[in-house]
């Protein structure tokens, strides 16, 4: 696992991930801890992996494209939302201060939580809308959204951010979107993404 991992390094470095601290921190994570048992053998394929509940890990570049997009170093603090595996935000703990991550769905967050308290103890999961559940942490030096947003960025993250914060998220009109950066007012389109979609709300 530990070839698999730095030949996956060394992939992401030819498809232009240059952050030595992404890179490095996507060296130490297991990601295999993070997918399904099944999906094992793909752990570091540059694919996004089901891992129940309809919901998907995102691709190994996917997690350091947002994460080197983010630009925050140890002292900052970080908001993930969409917890999923954990992964991200164990890659995220690896490169910043502090980590807090929401799940909205409640059997993934706990299974998150209990990874991540063995691989990752100083990331807090919490359970509820990601939009809203952590505004009592913030403010936020960075936040990265891990699920598409519909159509805009969600005008109450960006009110949880520091002053010269940025949040990075995925937008469209549905799995289709492109993954844009804001800070001060500015938006800077990244990439072209396919995401799960953010869904508003605890309920359905
Ligand atoms: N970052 C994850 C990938 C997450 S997939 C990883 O590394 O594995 C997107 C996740 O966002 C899904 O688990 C989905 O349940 C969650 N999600 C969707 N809308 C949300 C919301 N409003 N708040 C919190 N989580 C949300």
């Amino acid at each position: 696992m530990t070839d698999a991992r730095e030949e996956l390094v060394a992939r992401l470095r030819s498809q232009g991930i240059t952050d030595e601290r992404v890179l490095s921190a996507v060296a130490r994570v297991p990601r295999e801890r993070f997918v399904d048992p099944d999906h094992e053998a793909r752990a570091y394929d540059d694919t996004a992996l089901a891992i129940g509940r309809g919901q998907t890990i995102s691709s190994p570049w996917i997690v350091a494209a947002s994460i080197t997009a983010l630009g925050q170093g140890r002292d900052a603090r970080v908001l993930e939302i969409g917890t999923g595996s954990g992964y991200a935000a164990a890659v995220l703990a690896e490169c910043v201060g502090e980590v807090v991550t929401v799940e909205r769905d409640a059997v993934l967050a706990d299974d998150a939580r209990a990874l991540l308290r063995d691989l990752s103890p100083d990331v807090r999961v919490l359970t509820g809308d990601g939009v809203t559940a952590a505004a009592g942490f913030a403010p936020f030096d960075g936040i990265v959204v891990t699920a598409m947003a519909y159509r805009q960025i969600p005008p109450e993250l960006i009110e949880q951010l520091t002053p010269g914060g940025t949040l990075v998220c995925p937008v469209g009109d549905d799995r289709q979107g492109t993954l844009i950066r804001y800070r001060d007012g500015e938006t800077t389109d990244l990439a072209p993404v396919s995401f799960v979609p953010l869904v508003r709300g605890t309920e359905g």
